[in-house]
């Protein structure tokens, strides 16, 4: 009990139950948040008026992720940058495949390069 200790319920094993249907009703929506906020950010940036906020939007998706220890998944990070925030097009970024050798066996990577602040993210293959 003692988590529902935590939200300051009472003694109510029925109470706890509810409660915690809440919470993981509320990770499924922020989840869904997330994914939608990257998307609506990345039609944004490709529309042709361009909209001055569609960094926040970014951050604001990463900052939600965060509050429920939700790992982003890969199909964001292949989109956005998480280090400066920005939308990945062809004038930031350098894309290269690697090949590495882990443990005795080559395994393949995408290397995606952020040319406006030089993070490096490798997704393997
Ligand atoms: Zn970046």
């Amino acid at each position: 009990m003692g988590a529902c200790q935590a939200f300051g319920s009472g003694s109510n094993p029925g109470e706890c139950i509810i409660i915690y249907d809440i919470m993981s009703k509320n990770k499924q929506l922020i989840k869904d948040k997330v994914h939608y906020l990257v998307d609506f950010a990345v039609s944004e940036f490709n529309s042709d008026k361009p909209n001055p906020y569609v960094y926040d939007y970014v951050k604001l998706s990463f900052k939600l992720a965060k509050t429920i220890n939700y790992r982003v998944p890969k199909e964001i990070h292949r989109k956005v940058c998480k280090k400066c925030n920005s939308i990945r097009n062809i004038e930031n970024t350098k894309i290269r495949t690697e090949r590495r050798k882990v443990n005795g066996i080559y395994r393949k990577y995408i290397k995606i390069n952020c040319l406006s602040c030089g993070n490096i993210k490798k997704i393997a293959i």
